[in-house]
């Protein structure tokens, strides 16, 4: 295998930027001009590409569709305040890709695809970077089982796609969340701690019956005992408990977010007591009769923080009290985009200038 394969770059004549109404952006609807493909087949990943973004044609035998050998990635680009543009925190991205895909048992796409792949496609689509604070550039690296052949099997040939869009900053309402205990989200040995299809499409069911009882999201707890909490829909959840952070420690029921370890980071920076280990749903109870528990909130790229104002534990909803710019979520939320913007030094080194 060369080490480097150059990328061939075939630029679109026909932008559709215009179409585009960056003050009234909404989550996952627009597409940039361009995306990356790479294929691997014959146990080598081939020359990747640059294209115009465009549908791609599949096989009705695809394995991907039938067996659910799928993962993907979901990382941001910044505009910063001086207009150069960063893409956030993109080796830890890279490094869950390959757990992810190993747990699937597909083939990894050489790290250096997948870097110059995101520079140079982001370089190409950057006046699709919003410039709007909040607003990012949604980059979305995902690979899928490309063989045709509708027998079981580990597929010998995959693509990887990285295509992107612009998103608005989503402010979150405070939401409402319902503890689950009969339906499970991942098993001790399953899959959760990877980013693949499967994980989401048996999700939606138990959200569904949590929507229609009048909560937004459930609470997922684990498989074997339904005690402890795990994550807050798809996102990590953390609480903020006798003034310490708190956030169930990684396992492989789940997904070690890149929001969730930049939130730890800084709240260790600011002075904050931070603590990974399991957190019951009679501790959470618990918390509420002492009205020790003052903040819980999902934490994901998407939103950054989504903060909680009721959680339903057995037949009964708590509240959590009012959000204000002091709370530690904000706090944490305000330093994460300082950082992200340049406005604040990059200490981490969580930046990658494109
Ligand atoms: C992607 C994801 C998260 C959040 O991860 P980030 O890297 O912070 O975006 C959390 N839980 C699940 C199940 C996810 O798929």
């Amino acid at each position: 295998m060369e080490l480097l394969k150059e990328i061939k770059t075939n630029k679109t004549n026909q932008t559709r930027i215009g179409e585009v109404d960056f003050d009234h952006l909404e989550f996952g609807k627009f597409v940039s001009d361009h995306m990356l493909v790479c294929d691997y087949a014959s146990g080598d990943w081939q020359q990747p590409a640059i294209l115009p973004f465009a549908d791609i044609s599949l096989s009705p035998a695809t394995l991907a569709l039938h067996y659910g050998q799928t993962v993907f990635e979901g990382m941001k680009a910044f505009r910063m305040h001086d207009g150069r543009i960063n893409i956030f925190r993109i080796e830890k991205h890279y490094d869950r890709f390959v757990r992810s895909l190993d747990r699937m048992c597909m083939a990894v796409p050489p790290k250096d695809i997948f870097m110059d792949g995101l520079r140079e496609l982001v370089k190409l689509d950057k006046a699709w970077v919003p410039g709007q604070p909040g607003a990012a550039l949604y980059l979305r690296p995902f690979i899928y089982a490309s063989e045709a052949r509708f027998g079981v099997k580990i597929s010998d040939q995959y693509r990887f796609i990285i295509f992107t869009g612009p998103v608005p900053e989503l402010y979150a309402n405070p939401i409402k969340v319902k503890v689950e205990n009969k339906y499970i989200r991942a098993a001790k040995g399953g899959t959760g701690f990877a980013k693949c299809g499967g994980n989401y499409g048996g999700a939606y069911y138990p959200t569904k019956l949590a929507r229609e009882q009048g909560y937004e999201q459930v609470l997922w707890t684990d498989a074997r005992e339904n005690k402890f909490i795990e994550e807050s829909g798809m996102m990590n959840v953390m609480f903020v408990i006798n003034d310490t952070l708190v956030t169930a420690p990684l396992s492989d029921s789940i997904l070690d977010g890149v929001t969730r370890d930049s939130l730890l980071t800084i709240a260790a920076d600011l002075g904050y007591t931070t603590e990974e280990r399991p957190v019951s749903v009679e501790e959470l109870e618990k918390a509420f009769h002492e009205k020790t528990i003052t903040e819980a909130f999902g934490a994901g790229t998407a939103a950054v923080v989504a903060p909680v104002r009721t959680i339903h534990i057995n037949g009964r909803d708590y509240h959590l009290p009012q959000y204000s710019a002091v709370s530690l979520l904000n706090q944490l939320k305000q330093k994460l985009e300082n950082i992200r913007a340049g406005l604040e030094e990059d200490v981490y080194n969580w930046n990658t200038i494109v």
